[in-house]
């Protein structure tokens, strides 16, 4: 994947990270994007001279043409588009406030459309991309205290379906990875407040663990190589089996 251009959401920590480290192992040119400059700055300096940084609030949708427009006339290029960015709030499902669930849909879903038809404007004109959605377990079964996190990953999914039909003619596959209960922030945030939670996940996980961000980088280097070539519409679990444990 040496010559290509990907540019990751949320790149500069968790599974964006990792996800970021995977496609520039594989020697892909990869712009990481995210609120925190310093957090970006650190990233970049592991994954070295392959890996750029962009500035970016994805809830921004108005400045997302213009950042994109930027990346293809420095690049060249946009090959790999991974909407990675996330954010979720664990709230019962009767005090989440309408500011709370915008927010989230916000983020996970709305700058994901905008985002993907400015990514796949470039593409349709090199005649070739790959895109790929970041979901979660929250898309496949009920969670509870998650509402606007379920609601926004479920809609993801069926997007992803929807972008490849239209996109798949046209040289663009679009995918999307259901990963399963990954160590992140995001996870320590939502499980070590909450015993009973975690019991569950690891109940239902056949491989009794929880998995490692690089799971997930892995998966996303896959579906974005050739070796992928094949593959449009998939939700792909990467869950150790949670997705359909007992
Ligand atoms: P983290 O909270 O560790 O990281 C989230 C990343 O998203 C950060 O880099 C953050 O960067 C970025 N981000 C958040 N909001 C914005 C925004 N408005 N604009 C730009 N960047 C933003 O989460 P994870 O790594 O755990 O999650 C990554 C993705 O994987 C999410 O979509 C999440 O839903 C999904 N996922 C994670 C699972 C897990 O087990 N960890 C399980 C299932 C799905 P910054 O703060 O710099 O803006």
């Amino acid at each position: 994947m040496a010559q290509q251009v990907a540019l990751v959401t949320g790149g500069g920590a968790g599974l964006g990270l990792a996800i970021a480290s995977a496609l520039v192992a594989a020697g892909t040119t990869t712009i990481i994007c995210g609120r925190n400059e310093e957090k970006l700055a650190a990233a970049q300096q592991s994954l070295g001279p392959l890996c750029h940084t962009r500035v970016l609030d994805v809830t921004q949708l108005a400045a997302i043409p213009a950042f994109v427009a930027e990346i293809i006339e420095t690049f060249g290029q946009l090959d790999v588009l991974v909407n990675n960015a996330g954010i979720n709030y664990k709230k019962p499902f009767t005090e989440v406030t309408d500011e709370e669930f915008q927010m989230v849909m916000s983020t996970n879903l709305n700058a994901v459309f905008a985002m993907s038809r400015e990514a796949a404007k470039a593409m349709l004109q090199q005649g070739s991309g790959c895109i790929i959605n970041i979901s979660s377990m929250a898309a496949q079964y009920g969670i509870p205290k998650v509402i606007a996190y379920s609601a926004s990953k479920t809609a993801i999914e069926g997007m992803t379906r929807a972008m490849a039909v239209e996109l798949s003619p046209l040289g663009i596959r679009v995918n999307c990875i259901a990963p399963g209960f990954i160590y992140s922030d995001m996870t320590a945030a939502a499980l070590n407040s909450d015993p009973e939670r975690k019991a569950k996940v690891f109940g239902r996980t056949p491989m009794g663990k929880m998995g490692q961000p690089q799971d997930i980088g892995s998966a996303v280097a896959f579906l974005a190589s050739p070796a992928a070539s094949y593959i449009t519409g998939v939700v792909l679990p990467v869950d150790g089996g949670n997705s359909i444990g007992f």
